[in-house]
């Protein structure tokens, strides 16, 4: 099984592109959309999880979508959170847009890996720097 996080850029021509129909269609992949922004005449993006039993199978549905003209950026970072040092502050929580860092109801910090997008907003927001991205 392969998985990638990517993030598609695309022109304004392209918006209108049924980008993920085509993935699931011809390259028969599984998508998971984790954040989009697209309005008609303006730059779109889009946050995808791409997964197939196979690499090249993913990587060639990537290609296709270079080739349209989408800029495809791989994420390969992940954030490490040094959860013993943590004060549960919350000050990470109010950058993390995709809510992979949110407050559990005893105010405790806690951190869902499956919705971060890599961002790094959170590692320059915290005051005691236990937020870091690693490859
Ligand atoms: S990098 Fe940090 S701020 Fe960005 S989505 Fe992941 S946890 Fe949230
Ligand atoms: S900003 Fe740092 S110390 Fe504060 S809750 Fe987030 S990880 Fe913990």
């Amino acid at each position: 099984m392969s998985k990638r996080r990517v993030v598609l850029t695309f022109p304004p021509s392209l918006v209108e592109l049924p980008i993920t129909y085509r993935l699931v269609k011809d390259f028969d992949l599984k998508i998971n959309i984790m954040r989009a922004h697209i309005s008609p005449k303006e730059e779109g993006k889009l946050v995808l999880e791409v997964e197939d039993g196979s690499t090249e199978q993913v990587e060639a549905g990537l290609r296709f979508l270079e080739e349209q003209g989408i800029r495809v950026t791989r994420l390969s970072k992940e954030i490490k959170w040094d959860q013993e040092s943590c004060v549960h502050c919350g000050a990470c929580t109010a950058v993390c847009l995709s809510q992979a860092l949110y407050m559990s109801p005893d105010w405790e910090l806690d951190f869902d890996p499956n919705k971060c997008i890599v961002c790094e907003l959170c590692v320059t927001a915290c005051p005691l720097q236990i937020l870091e991205a690693t490859f």
